[in-house]
């Protein structure tokens, strides 16, 4: 099928200032009031956005913090392991996952993925738990819930707590068999969550947040993002410097309320990709999990590999056609050189090293118009036919 070679409009990976441009009015209103206010640290829109959030995922305590990562630290901190408790994470996911649970002297422990949904693997998961087990981080990967009910069963069975690192899932729901419905991030013992500017709530810098629905749990989390402090220059614990930025937090208030939308015109452009791509030979959409909602934080397809190098090709493929993808990951955790002391070889998980191999990321974002999702599936169409044989 003949495509142009250039897009109608320039396509982005990312298009931030297109999804801004109608709230910018209300954005440097925010930037001029918080100026004039100059309560730049705990100013009143930190509490005032943790409401707000947690209004919208259904009641949890909400702490605020500084980025994603260090929510996942201060989680694990909260639940004070011993050093050297091992952390069962999945072998597919961003480094963060492993690293706040690394640098606290916790063992991370990588367990394979499910190939349909790319996240954690309830019975790989079961094989890694040891008496030393502390803890199993759920990753809802690319917008879609781990398998959040056979997790939760897990953890409770073996006594370890679930964590939830939601960075990348937030305002995904999970039905479970009993017919409830569960909202991402508020089903561990703590979730975590990232508002770095690419995620699907996105701030203008860095920031995080954490949920739990355990009061104790959330005024000792929220003392541990503040140098552990419990009262003025007293100090209960040791903690860290991670707050969330007042004009962070206000400027996310600006965002919070068109969430909504925007997750929904996420799953109207996937929608749109699943149509014009599930006849592709090769190349296989994202596998829905009817019990998750997906909130579409990546698009992310697989390649055949039934040539070597398939999957570079059809990127190369469509950068040649003005269209951006990315790659994520492409080394599984378990192979990343600062990790090599955990003694992991290739081979050990095999969905992980695939998916490594196959994965391709296509924009997504709320403002992809008809024309340019329309435009990105014909030319996935075009290079997976003329790349046969590879390059
Ligand atoms: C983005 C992300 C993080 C880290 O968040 P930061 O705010 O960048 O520290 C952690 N885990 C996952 C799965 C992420 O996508």
């Amino acid at each position: 099928m003949p495509t142009a070679s250039q897009p109608p409009q320039p396509i982005q990976l990312l298009d931030l200032p297109a999804q801004h441009a109608p709230i910018r009015a209300e954005l440097e209103a925010v930037l001029h009031y918080s100026l004039d206010e100059s309560a730049f640290i705990q100013g009143p829109a930190v509490q005032q956005f943790a409401r707000e959030l947690s209004r919208y995922l259904g009641g949890p305590h909400v702490v605020p913090c500084a980025n994603g990562t260090d929510a996942l630290q201060l989680a694990l901190m909260a639940l004070r392991l011993s050093p050297g408790a091992e952390v069962i994470v999945p072998a597919f996911t961003y480094v963060a996952t492993l690293e706040a649970a690394a640098v606290l002297g916790l063992v991370p422990v990588p367990a394979d993925v499910l190939p349909g949904t790319f996240n954690l693997d309830p019975q790989a998961a079961a094989a890694a738990i040891t008496p030393r087990t502390g803890a199993i981080v759920a990753v809802h990967l690319f917008g879609q819930c781990a398998d959040l009910q056979a997790l939760r069963s897990l953890a409770d069975q073996h006594g370890v707590a679930l964590i939830e690192d939601n960075a990348q899932a937030i305002g995904a729901t999970f039905q479970t068999s009993r017919g409830e419905t569960w909202v991402a991030g508020t089903v561990g013992e703590v979730g975590t969550t990232s508002f770095f500017p690419s995620k699907n709530l996105g701030g203008f810098g860095d920031g995080g947040a954490l949920f739990t629905r355990d009061e104790a749990r959330a005024t000792y989390l929220r003392q541990l993002a503040n140098h552990g402090q419990d009262r003025k220059y007293h100090h209960a614990h040791i903690g860290l410097n991670s707050r969330l930025d007042t004009l962070q937090a206000a400027l996310l208030r600006v965002k919070l309320p068109h969430l909504p939308a925007w997750t929904a015109a996420r799953q109207y452009v996937a929608a749109r990709y699943d149509a014009a791509l599930a006849d592709v030979p090769g190349v296989a959409v994202p596998n829905r999990d009817p019990r998750s909602t997906h909130v579409f934080h990546q698009y992310t397809l697989t390649v055949a590999e039934d040539v070597p190098g398939r999957r570079d090709a059809l990127q190369q493929h469509l950068a040649a056609h003005g269209v951006p993808s990315a790659v994520y990951y492409p080394l599984p955790t378990h192979l990343q050189p600062a990790y090599a002391h955990l003694g992991y070889r290739a081979g050990q998980f095999p969905v992980a090293e695939r998916l490594c191999r196959t994965v391709l990321s296509l924009p997504i974002h709320p403002t992809l118009s008809d024309e340019q999702v329309a435009y990105i599936a014909a030319v996935v169409r075009a290079g997976y036919h003329s790349d046969e044989g590879g390059s």
